[in-house]
């Protein structure tokens, strides 16, 4: 099979048709198979012939998704899973057992750093964070029982970046697996298997849907770890994603490319025009020429993404910007075709200890907006609004 490049693999990648031969993917909504015979059915469960056993196992439409989304990152091999968070915990929980350790990022998806700081410790897995953004401190943490190095980049919801490259230079030489958390860049934005990375998580629910209709995740690496370690783990603690979600997600990814482009064109144009206006303490983007690690994004992503952070100064200021929106929604969901914004101190955020939100410069006057597919002239009114509406209650 010829191999295909990202536009046509989102389109192409996986496409698996029956007899009928259906233009679109079809949805095997079946929990169970049936065999030709009773030696089909032993050779089968033996693994001496190809074919489907389980849902909980694998799927026909799962398994379009599957290959769609592993072709595109460069992955030999990707198993979806019910959401994100199924992804990332089954993923980890894969690498590591009682006495060994993580080392993981602080800037973490809130669920994510509950893991890490939380559950596995209980199971007997010591835990540790880096706040820095210098390798030589992640060099420092290492361990030698460190297993696995995780980490999210750009974060959320400061997009300050960490160097994939480097960081997984460190991992490899102290024997760990870098794992990386991928979906605030989605795949059209970072390939980090091209700058090391071992393991690539996903949740499929942001920009892969994109269109806020279902939770969907995925884990992608070489076919040796997922087949031996990670398989044994979906196949008995079930994880499984449903037959539906995933055709909604193989849908998603036909138009992933053209959403993340368009989105984050407008991204970049709202963030150069909130950059002027008087409002704003600091307006955080990645491909901005005022973001400390503007060099780094250029090098490792494709496009500054297709999130904002605003700095308001105050917590009255970014309530009085989320109240004054017509269009944005206020919702803590992102990457969706939607525009959304969100005040992470009071909502996504909450949990963390005020100290600690303040170390990784999460203030009280920090708006998160996730930019969607409006047209760049409505949500630029629609900033200059709110914009205004800010800069009045300050
Ligand atoms: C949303 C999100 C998750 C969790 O994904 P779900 O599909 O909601 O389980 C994990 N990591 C990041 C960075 C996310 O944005």
């Amino acid at each position: 099979m010829e191999e295909f490049d990202p536009e046509t693999q989102l389109i192409r990648g996986g496409l698996a048709r029956s007899s009928f031969g259906e233009t679109a993917e079809a949805i095997y909504m079946t929990s169970g198979f049936v065999y030709q015979s009773a030696e089909a059915a032993e050779a089968r469960f033996k693994g001496e012939e190809p074919g489907f056993i389980y849902s909980r196992y694998g799927n026909p439409t799962v398994r379009m998704f599957e290959e769609r989304l592993a072709g595109l990152d460069g992955a030999e091999l990707a198993y979806a899973t019910a959401s994100g968070m199924a992804a990332v915990f089954n993923g980890l929980l894969a690498c590591v057992k009682a006495g060994d350790h993580v080392l993981a990022s602080r800037v973490l998806f809130g669920s994510c750093f509950y893991i890490i700081q939380t559950l596995l410790p209980r199971y007997g897995v010591e835990t540790s964070f880096v706040d820095s953004a210098d390798p030589a401190d992640w060099a420092k943490a290492m361990r030698p029982n460190t297993k696995v190095v995780f980490l999210e980049t750009p974060a959320n919801p400061t997009l300050a970046l960490l160097d994939l490259k480097a960081i997984a230079d460190i991992a490899h030489a102290g024997g760990a697996r870098l794992m990386v958390d991928n979906a605030l860049a989605s795949p059209i934005v970072q390939r980090p298997f091209e700058f090391g990375a071992d393991i690539v998580v996903y949740s499929a629910t942001k920009h892969i849907d994109g269109q806020g209709r279902c939770l969907g995740g995925a884990i992608l690496a070489d076919k040796a770890f997922l087949e031996t370690e990670f398989q044994p783990f979906l196949r008995h603690t079930g994880p499984a994603l449903s037959p539906f979600n995933a055709w909604v997600l193989v849908k998603g990814l036909e138009t992933l490319a053209l959403r993340v482009e368009r989105q984050s064109e407008t991204a970049l144009k709202l963030a150069r025009r909130v950059e002027a206006h008087g409002a704003v303490k600091a307006t955080l983007y990645p491909f901005l020429e005022s973001h400390p690690q503007h060099a780094l994004a250029r090098s490792q992503m494709t496009t500054g993404g297709t999130l904002l952070s605003l700095d308001l100064g105050s917590k009255a200021a970014a309530f009085a910007f989320l109240n004054a929106l017509e269009i944005v929604d206020i919702s803590n969901n992102l990457g969706d075709a939607k525009s959304l914004a969100t005040h992470p101190a009071t909502t996504t955020h909450r949990a963390l200890p005020e100290a600690d939100r303040r170390a990784i410069g999460i203030g009280d006057g920090l708006v998160r907006v996730s930019i969607g597919l409006e047209s760049e002239a409505a949500l630029a009114r629609d900033f200059e609004r709110a914009l205004d509406a800010a800069h009045a209650a300050a």
